[in-house]
């Protein structure tokens, strides 16, 4: 028995319909507006690696393809409306929605504002379920998304709204582990690789008053870094630079998802320096014992944020003009932006504009 069709709000979205198919018009059906929802109509949302690695299949079996799949989780709109019990938002509000719609709202990490790790599992905005765990989730690639206002942003925009976009993943993910671990003023924090996450990380850093430096392979990407605020930048294939960068940093994000040496990295760090891990390399890195305990050192790792703090991130980018630099495409054009986003031939952000589409 096939189930029936579902009352709500007809919509149109991009999907693709298994990893080795083309993206097309997709219609669906967000739900009604609920007492404590917004509709949002969506003006753009970035182009994630991680919808590229889940509209291809790449994270099975660990995390299954859902498909049809409408990706996206970097979305920016303007309310359209609002249910009867809406405090947050009023209608024309601009509004943005991160990498997850809703969560349990009773576990510690919830009560916590820290849904991203709610030990029930969050709903992911798309590729994923509602709570109910049955009705599906689709992303950003689409003209409207129906949600919570508990789990969507305040967005202060006075100008563009596109370069916003990537704050709501690559924004907070980078926002969020420069914070914990103490990027500021008389801190010196390394960011490892410059592209979609890297990029927001040295803007972000800087922001903080940390003495930001781009480790990078390609020496071609030095001006682009200065240009984004970092202050200094080290090619690590350059031997004695590096030796001379050797046990230098407090902090160090790793935001590089093709393999590389854990081991070289913990090297650039100082006594009790910590190197974070954002980027997510496909096969197991090797880690030897002594990178950390020779310098009493520490390896992380950090998953988006919580509501609380990626509003807290809005917040900060709003107030220090920081927004991601990208690049706004039309729908059609979602294949070639996957195409150039796996070979980093993007500066540094594809967004798409939902607004004609
Ligand atoms: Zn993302
Ligand atoms: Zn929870």
């Amino acid at each position: 028995m096939s189930a029936p069709e579902r009352q709500g709000i007809a919509t149109r979205g991009f999907a693709t319909h298994n990893k080795d198919a083309k993206f097309g018009p997709f219609e669906f059906v967000r739900r009604e507006v609920g007492p404590h929802d917004v509709l949002i109509d969506i003006a753009y949302c970035g182009i994630c690696h991680s919808d590229i690695h889940q509209a291809r299949a790449e994270w099975e079996p660990m995390m299954p393809s859902m498909y049809p799949m409408v990706p996206g989780h970097e979305i920016v709109g303007r309310v359209s409306q609002v249910g009867g019990e809406v405090t947050k938002f009023k209608e024309g509000d601009f509004a943005g929605i991160g990498c997850f719609i809703d969560s349990c709202r009773e576990c510690p990490p919830c009560k916590a504002g820290i849904e991203q790790y709610c030990i029930k599992g969050s709903a992911q905005t798309y590729n994923s379920t509602e709570m109910d765990r049955e009705t599906p989730t689709y992303g950003g690639y689409s003209k409207h998304y129906v949600i919570d206002e508990k789990y969507a942003l305040k967005v202060n925009a006075t100008g563009d709204l596109s370069g916003i976009a990537p704050l709501l993943c690559a924004g907070i993910t980078t926002y969020s582990p420069l914070k914990k671990w103490g990027a500021g003023p008389g801190k010196k924090v390394a960011i490892a690789g410059l592209g979609g996450l890297g990029h927001m990380g040295v803007k972000i850093a800087a922001a903080m008053g940390a003495e930001v430096t781009v480790l990078s392979t390609s020496p071609s990407k030095e001006k682009d870094a200065q240009a984004l605020g970092a202050h200094k930048f080290l090619v690590t294939k350059d031997a004695e630079a590096v030796k001379a960068a050797t046990g230098s940093f407090d902090l160090i994000l790793d935001t590089i998802s093709a393999q590389h040496d854990y081991n070289f990295y913990l090297s650039l760090l100082g006594l009790e320096g910590v190197m974070v891990v954002v980027g997510v390399p496909t096969e197991p890195i090797p880690l030897n014992a002594f990178s950390l305990i020779g310098g009493n050192k520490a390896l992380a790792g950090s998953l988006i944020g919580g509501i609380p703090e990626t509003q807290e991130m809005l917040d900060f980018c709003a107030k220090h003009s920081i927004t991601s630099d990208v690049e706004v495409i039309d729908p059609s054009r979602i294949e070639e932006a996957y195409d150039r986003t796996v070979k980093s031939d993007v500066r540094y952000r594809f967004v798409i504009d939902m607004q004609n589409a």
